[in-house]
C-alpha cells in the first residue's frame, strides 16, 4: 500500500479511528466521570455515528471526507463536539480540491485547527485539555514536511500520545475538570487522549 494521502485513505483512517475509540470508548467515559460529568464517551459516539450517515454520501476526496467529519462534530453536543467540529472543519480547508493531499497541507490543516479550537477555547498548553495533544502533534507534523506522510503521522502520533500522557499530573485550568480542583489530578484528559487515538489511527491507516 503506498501512503498516499487521498480519499481513501481518509476513509481508512475514519474508520481506524472509529474502531479505536470503540474499544477505549469506557475508560474515556470514566476518565470524564472522574474529573468531569462522564458524557465524553456518549458524544464522541453520537458524533461518529453521525459521520458514518454523512460517509454514506461517499465524498470524493480527503477534503471532503473531513468536512463530512467536522459536520457530524459541530452537529454533536457537549465542548468536545463544537471543538472538534471546528478543529476537522479546519483541516479539510487545507486540503487541495483534487486529491492527493501532502504532508505540508496536512500540517497546515492540523495548525489552523489547533488555533482555532485554543481562539475558541482559551486553552493553552498545561490547562489540561485536549490542546495538550494538538500542540505537540502540530510542532511533530511541522518538523515532519520534509518527510512522507507514514513518517509524519507516526511522529503526530508519538507527539500526541506524549501531550496526552502530560495531562495525568495536571490540574484543569479550562473546561468541566476546573470544577473539581484537586481530584482531576492522577485522571488523563479524555479529549486529549482522543486526539492521540486520532493521530494513531493516522498512522496505522497508512500501514494499508
Ligand atoms: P463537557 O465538559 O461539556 O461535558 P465533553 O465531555 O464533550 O464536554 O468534552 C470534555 C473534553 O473537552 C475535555 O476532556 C477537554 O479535552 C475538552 N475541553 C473542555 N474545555 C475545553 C477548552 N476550553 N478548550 C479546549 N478543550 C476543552
Ligand atoms: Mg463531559
Amino acid at each position: 500500500m503506498t501512503a498516499t494521502l487521498d480519499r481513501a485513505f481518509a476513509r481508512r483512517w475514519v474508520d481506524a479511528f472509529a474502531t479505536d475509540f470503540e474499544r477505549e470508548r469506557a475508560r474515556l467515559t470514566e476518565l470524564d466521570r472522574a474529573a468531569g460529568d462522564g458524557d465524553f464517551g456518549a458524544n464522541l459516539r453520537s458524533a461518529l455515528g453521525k459521520v458514518q450517515q454523512r460517509l454514506a454520501a461517499d465524498p470524493q476526496t480527503a477534503r471532503a471526507v473531513f468536512a463530512a467529519v467536522s459536520d457530524a462534530f459541530l452537529d454533536t453536543g457537549g465542548t468536545s463536539g463544537p471543538l472538534f467540529g471546528m478543529w476537522f472543519r479546519a483541516l479539510s480547508r487545507a486540503l487541495p480540491e483534487t486529491d492527493p493531499a501532502d504532508v505540508t497541507q496536512l500540517a497546515e490543516g492540523v495548525r489552523e485547527g489547533t488555533a482555532t479550537v485554543q481562539r475558541l477555547g482559551g486553552a493553552e498548553v498545561g490547562d489540561k485539555t485536549m490542546v495538550d495533544a494538538m500542540v505537540p502533534a502540530v510542532a511533530a507534523l511541522t518538523d515532519a514536511t520534509g518527510t512522507g506522510p507514514q513518517q509524519a503521522l507516526t511522529a503526530a502520533a508519538e507527539a500526541a500520545e506524549a501531550g496526552a500522557a502530560s495531562t495525568e499530573d495536571l490540574v484543569a485550568r479550562r473546561g468541566r475538570a476546573s470544577y473539581v480542583g484537586e481530584v482531576a489530578r492522577g485522571v488523563l484528559d479524555p479529549g486529549a487522549l482522543a486526539v492521540a487515538l486520532f493521530f494513531r489511527a493516522g498512522a496505522r491507516a497508512l500501514d494499508g
